[in-house]
């Protein structure tokens, strides 16, 4: 049997530039702007399809094997 490891959102606080695209593409909501100036991805919805990753203009997020 194959197992398959998932994948979620990593954000970076150091780069992110509060532009809100992530949100926008986030087809499970994960993906949040928390009071305009920085954002996070909640872990228990993503399902880590890569959009926002994707859209990040300042390369904030990466795709990390979650545990
Ligand atoms: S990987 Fe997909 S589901 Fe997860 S936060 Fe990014 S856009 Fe949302």
């Amino acid at each position: 049997m194959v197992k398959v490891k998932r994948r979620r959102a990593v954000i970076s606080r150091d780069i992110y530039v509060a532009c809100g695209s992530c949100e926008d593409v986030c087809p499970k909501g994960a993906a949040r702007v928390i009071r305009g100036s920085y954002a996070e991805a909640d872990a228990s919805l993503c399902i880590g399809c890569g959009r926002c990753e994707m859209v990040c203009p300042a390369g904030a997020i990466t795709m990390e094997v979650a545990e």
